[in-house]
């Protein structure tokens, strides 16, 4: 994946590979300060977790939540989507006012409405769309390099 990256990216590819370490309590110490890590059970993807900024009302969602862009709806998760969009929504009250979502700018706490609104707009079309979708172990080797 890395050279694939590289080969793909060009110079803007990553110069040198990560490799994430577990972590052994919900938070990140970062120049001093503690950010909190929340986790979600399966929401777009199997595991999410999202970085709460208690001092800026901030929550970094990953792909929790999308501003202005296709929902990735391949892995099938539409439904515990939905529930850790509510669940999100539960926790953000009084705590977040800024949503940096894994795909799109920032927004306020409106983008779990609008993405609540998208799903909800045809929840059955959104159904029979996904289940149309290969599942992402057969993915075309074309459509996994676009
Ligand atoms: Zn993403």
């Amino acid at each position: 994946m890395f050279s694939l990256l590289q080969k793909k990216l060009g110079r803007e590819g990553p110069t040198r590979l990560v490799i994430p370490e577990v972590l052994t309590e919900p938070g990140l110490h970062v120049e001093g300060t503690k950010l909190d890590i929340v986790e979600f059970a399966e929401g777009e993807s199997k595991h999410i977790a999202c970085v709460y900024l208690p001092f800026m009302k901030a929550l970094l969602s990953a792909d929790l939540v999308y501003n202005n862009a296709h929902l990735h709806l391949q892995e099938r998760h539409l439904e515990s989507w939905l529930a850790r969009l509510d669940e999100l929504e539960e926790f953000a009250k009084n705590r977040v006012s800024t949503i940096c979502p894994g795909h799109g700018t920032a927004g306020d706490l409106r983008l779990i409405c609008r993405l609540l609104q998208i799903c909800a707009i045809s929840p059955r079309r959104l159904r029979a769309a996904t289940q149309k979708l290969p599942s992402s172990g057969s993915w075309p080797n074309t459509w996994n390099t676009v």
